[in-house]
């Protein structure tokens, strides 16, 4: 086996998915990662489809039911709380064959972590500035101002990847813009009326609120911009005022959940956008995850897909003895055009993810059950959430 000191830029689901594989594999992985621990809280994913298939061939299933959240639906509400109908879960869960979880993100990847051994070496609170790459490797420098060699370097940070910046040249070549923008905090169960997992919705603009624990609630808010807003991302307070002018006087419980966004320890907001890119590798770096092939909440599958393609780079790394050349090109081969129907899937529900008219919102509202749940469940969730991609065995 060649090549197989690995550095991994992110511990997020593909980064600890692929340290796991990597590891099992024989190589020698390594993750930066610029928090200072791994992150909690967080929003609520959707876990289901062939990452399903992955994290059964991790023995991770068991820890993940453990830590699933469960609803029997979500309720779509008005302002006054009283329903308007709903989506039974429950029944999504059962066409899936129950082989699907509602789970933080955070605990996914906390439940992949927690199978790594010293195997994987851990850097928190750093990130990569600079990667030369020369005959036999690379020499990466850190934020800390260490410099490592490595073999191989994979971005597995993110829909705003560093790696990809440092690699590839500047987000906005890849980056497509859909319309909307995302914002999610943990709060204090500071309601008892609210049902467990609701949905206020207004014309372009939504609020799910849902609980993950006895003592906690969680918003996800998401809402149309045609056009992309102008802030700093590192700027929370703008982030915050721009939450607040969106969601201040829209009814229901807005007013009591916006006074929960200062005191949060894990505030996200972040635009509704995907990764396109023609190539993920540049020589001896590649990306995974979100980094290359992003396919946004749109898609409901991002975390899953994560953990497919992080599965197949260990995979393809092993098949090739660690020649990365020919890993990378196999890599590419087999999960890219898999990616890009999910996202072209994705890019088909933009237009109408949101209902932007009262019309549309008493259509959503009427029909959302029938099409999940009802008669044309079967039809729907083979169509749009189940995968027909058969994982290769390593
Ligand atoms: C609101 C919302 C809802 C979603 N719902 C679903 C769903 O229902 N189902 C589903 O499957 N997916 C869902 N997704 C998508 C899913 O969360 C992502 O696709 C998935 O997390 C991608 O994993 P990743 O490891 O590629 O990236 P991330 O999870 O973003 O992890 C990247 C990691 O890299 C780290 N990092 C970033 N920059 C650096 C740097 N410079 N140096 C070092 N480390 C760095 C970050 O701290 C993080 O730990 C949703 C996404 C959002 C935003």
């Amino acid at each position: 086996m060649q090549n197989k000191n690995i550095l991994i830029s992110g511990a997020g689901i593909a980064g600890v998915t692929l340290a796991y594989w990597l590891q099992r594999h024989g190589f020698a992985p390594t993750i930066v990662e610029q928090a200072p621990r791994l992150r909690e809280g967080g929003y609520m994913i959707d876990f289901a489809g062939v990452g399903y298939d992955v994290a059964e061939r991790m023995g991770i299933i068991p820890d993940l039911a453990a830590r699933q959240i469960e609803f029997d639906e979500m309720t779509f509400v008005d302002r006054d709380n009283r329903s308007l109908g709903a989506i039974n879960t429950r029944k999504v869960r059962s066409l899936l064959g129950d082989r699907a979880f509602e789970i933080l993100r955070s605990d996914l990847a906390d439940v992949i972590y927690r199978r790594l051994d010293s195997g994987t070496e851990f850097i928190f609170g750093a990130t990569i500035t600079e990667i030369a790459q020369h005959g036999s490797g690379c020499s990466v420098t850190l934020s800390n101002g260490v410099v490592r060699e490595f073999d191989l370097v994979v971005g597995a940070d993110g829909l705003h990847s560093n790696v990809r910046r440092l690699a590839f040249g500047p987000e906005k070549n890849f980056e497509k813009y859909y319309g909307y923008y995302a914002c999610s905090y943990t709060f204090p169960k500071i309601f008892t009326d609210v049902r467990p997992f609701s949905n206020y919705t207004i014309p372009g603009r939504q609020m799910m609120v849902y609980e993950p624990a006895p003592d906690k609630m969680v918003v996800l808010m998401v809402f149309t911009s045609r056009e992309k807003l102008v802030y700093d991302h590192r700027d929370t307070a703008r982030q915050k005022q721009i939450v607040r002018e969106v969601y201040g006087e829209i009814g229901w419980r807005c007013p009591e959940i916006l006074a929960q966004m200062d005191s949060t320890s894990d505030f996200y907001f972040d635009p509704v956008s995907q990764i396109a890119m023609d190539h993920w590798s540049e020589g001896r770096v590649t990306l995974a995850g979100d980094a290359c092939d992003c396919p946004s909440l749109l898609s409901g599958q991002g975390s899953t897909l994560a953990m497919v393609g992080a599965y197949m780079l260990a995979g393809e790394l092993k098949a090739a003895s660690g020649d990365y050349v020919q890993a990378f090109r196999e890599y590419e081969q087999l999960f890219k055009p898999f990616i890009g129907e999910k996202q072209k899937l994705a890019q088909s529900f933009a237009s109408s993810f949101l209902p932007q008219s009262r019309l549309g919102l008493w259509l959503r509202n009427t029909f959302a059950n029938a099409v999940l749940s009802g008669f044309f469940s079967g039809w729907f969730i083979r169509k749009y959430m189940t995968d027909k991609l058969k994982l290769k065995d390593y």
